[in-house]
């Protein structure tokens, strides 16, 4: 391989990068939802490619500069439109000027100017044709520009080209325009991918919301149905009792999916307030009591009463999500066991504990926590950390688990600070 062809590959490679930095900013805007980054930042990498290619060319001669600039001019023309046509031809010119050599100069400034008002026609059509017509007009305009060029270097300026250098210089040009329009179109069909998996996934929380309250609501509110049927029926008044006690948990049941739908979708206005941690906590313990003793577990506090310790967030949502964590605490815990409270003051955060002596999760479990309807529980929602992570998340704190398989699990919320007063 010549030195000339090298020279020409690494122009080539010169296209190829911000083609690639196109993709992973595509992905980086997908993943970070970025939709701020609107089309013309996609205008962004041909500039490059056609700056770069012009900076870094292979230089034969005084009036020729020898680079692969029409690929991208071509391409930002085709794809971009008129407007970035045009922003490309100055560009082009403006570089050509500075780098010297009149005749050169000149020619650009009669091939760049025509190629981009045909452009300007076909781009309208372009991006609604097949790839094979694409790669066919890409290759017939490269066509087209080296005939013109070549017309006018030697009729207009009386210039001469070396023969296998244009021979070379048209095969790469030819490789180059059908690499990059398949790249081009590649990529095209990634965003599509990305932006129809964005919908998608829209669509399903929907569908997937209206499936899980009709089965979530519906079953407690049916079994309970058929429980308050049966008290009707001549039966034992122990029977009774507990036909009404499954009658009141199936209601509890379908009132805890409401509750968290509800605080997770914001339903609730946000209420911001200045609220006392320690209350807080001791008012969702107090309404969590009937549910520790039927499963024999001690509760036990620690709360820092010597200071009154406050944050910022909605009351409701805030009890409900720690409501969450200590029922999923309680219900952690087969047999008889403690359920520890701890409030503390780190730096200028405060921080509550909650540890149960359950059965622990594994490493995957943990990182699935917050995941909407992930539960391992039979009669589980997989709602309710869900509905805690956002709660924390809306207040700007964060949630730290650490758990040992059949030890314990222990949640650490940080919260951001608020105020403190002595009592
Ligand atoms: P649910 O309680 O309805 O299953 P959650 O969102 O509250 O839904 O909890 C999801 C899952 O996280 C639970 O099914 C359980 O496997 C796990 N989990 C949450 N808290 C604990 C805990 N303290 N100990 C053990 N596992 C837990
Ligand atoms: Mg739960």
């Amino acid at each position: 391989m010549n030195l000339i062809t090298k020279d020409l590959l690494i122009n080539f490679l010169i296209i190829l990068f911000p083609l690639f930095l196109l993709q992973m900013s595509y992905l980086v805007k997908f993943v970070y939802r970025l939709d701020s980054l609107k089309g013309w930042f996609l205008s962004i990498f041909p500039i490059l490619s056609l700056v770069l290619c012009m900076l870094f060319p292979v230089v034969i001669e005084v009036d020729f500069v020898w680079d692969l600039r029409w690929i991208p001019f071509l391409l930002g023309g085709l794809y971009g439109g008129w407007r970035l046509g045009i922003i490309l031809i100055v560009i082009t010119l403006l570089i050509r000027f500075l780098t010297g050599g009149e005749n050169g100069f000149y020619i650009s400034c009669i091939t760049f100017p025509l190629i981009g008002i045909s452009l300007f026609f076909i781009s309208k059509y372009y991006l609604k044709i097949s790839v094979s017509k694409k790669i066919f007009i890409g290759v017939s305009l490269i066509f087209i520009v080296h005939i013109l060029t070549q017309f006018i270097s030697t009729q207009i300026f009386d210039l001469t080209i070396g023969i296998s250098l244009w021979k070379q210089y048209f095969t790469i040009q030819v490789i180059g325009i059908v690499v990059v329009i398949i790249l081009c179109e590649v990529i095209l069909a990634n965003f599509q991918v990305l932006d129809e998996l964005v919908k998608a996934e829209k669509l399903q929380v929907v569908s997937h919301l209206a499936a899980s309250i009709s089965h979530e609501v519906r079953n407690p509110l049916t079994v309970t149905r058929g429980y308050i049927q049966m008290l009707s029926e001549d039966v034992s008044t122990q029977t009774k009792v507990r036909y009404a006690n499954i009658a009141l948990k199936e209601l509890d049941r379908a009132t805890d999916v409401i509750n968290d739908y509800l605080t997770f979708a914001s339903i609730s206005p946000e209420n911001n307030e200045r609220l006392r941690v320690s209350d807080e906590i001791q008012h969702v313990v107090n309404s969590i009591i009937p549910l520790a003793n039927n499963n024999g577990t001690k509760l036990k506090l620690s709360l820092f009463e010597d200071e009154a310790y406050y944050i910022l967030g909605d009351r409701k949502k805030f009890q409900q999500c720690l409501f969450n964590i200590l029922k999923n605490g309680i219900e952690s815990m087969k047999h008889e066991g403690e359920l520890y409270i701890h409030l503390f003051q780190a730096a200028t955060k405060i921080q509550i504990k909650i540890q149960d002596q359950g059965i622990g999760m594994t490493q995957e479990q943990i990182y699935r926590l917050g995941e909407p309807y992930f539960t391992t529980k039979n009669q589980g929602t997989g709602l309710g950390m869900m509905v805690s992570y956002s709660v924390i998340k809306s207040m700007d704190g964060t949630i730290h688990v650490s758990s040992v398989q059949g030890k314990g699990t222990c949640f650490s919320i940080n919260l951001p600070f608020h105020s403190h007063e002595p009592i």
